[in-house]
């Protein structure tokens, strides 16, 4: 399929489940079943594909997306096209920012102990060792894993919409020294420090300010090259994303 076109319409227009269906489904020339949720980790994941039969979970703030990313949205499920998944996460960043859909994070929700490493923990320890405070973010072990089928595995996410961390119970084991936990505690702190920004057409995530602190992380030379062991072992067999 094409890039997705800056031309293409960006009015919104608030739609049922049933119009929304409707609607993806005759831009994706297939047939859309669609569950509605107010899930902030899962806005979209794909339940199931049959040929040109899909079944997806959308968020329910796609009912009001404009046409452009509700094209994204086909691309994606479609082609798994990244560049549509970045659009929808900058929609999906958006949304949330203005706080319509922000949900307090339950604490006895969160996860912090595992069977190696408590999160918790390990984020005062950064928290002191680099801002000489505790920051105000919640930090909790994920056990899904983000985008499943898609990008593979998601060592870390920061939530901008409850200040929460979520790291990946994978890292939850002694192959992955402290120190590398710690670097991902760290890299999700700095989207708290440094959020995201939107220049014109671009999308910036990790900006040099950004780039700059993440290297004054005592350990930066180490956890880069775990990393890239990491990546060389993995990519023969998933695609590796870190947000
Ligand atoms: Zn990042």
């Amino acid at each position: 399929m094409e890039p997705i076109s800056p031309k293409s319409s960006c009015k919104k227009r608030s739609r049922n489940k049933e119009e929304l269906e409707a609607k993806l489904s005759s831009l994706g020339k297939c047939v859309i079943d669609l569950r509605m949720n107010d899930n902030r980790s899962t806005f979209l994941s794909i339940l199931e594909k049959k040929g040109k039969k899909f079944r997806l979970s959308l968020h329910k703030m796609f009912l009001h997306a404009s046409d452009n990313v509700l094209e994204a949205v086909i691309r994606f499920c479609v082609d798994q096209d990244k560049s549509s998944l970045r659009l929808i996460k900058a929609y999906a960043e958006k949304e949330y920012s203005d706080g319509r859909y922000h949900r307090p994070v339950a604490l006895s929700s969160c996860i912090h102990q595992g069977k190696t490493y408590n999160l918790k923990e390990i984020f005062e320890e950064v928290c002191i060792q680099y801002f000489q405070k505790i920051l105000p973010i919640h930090i909790t072990y994920f056990r899904r894993p983000l985008y499943k089928k898609i990008s593979g595995v998601t060592f870390g996410t920061f939530d901008y919409s409850r200040n929460l961390i979520r790291i990946n119970a994978l890292l939850d084991d002694p192959f992955y020294p402290r120190y590398f936990v710690a670097f991902v505690i760290y890299h999700e702190i700095l989207h708290y420090i440094y959020p995201v920004q939107q220049k014109s057409q671009k999308r910036i995530v990790h900006g040099k300010p950004f780039r700059e602190m993440e290297k004054k992380f005592v350990d930066f030379v180490g956890a880069k090259q775990f990393e890239k062991k990491l990546l060389t072992q993995m990519i023969s067999r998933i695609k590796y994303v870190r947000t």
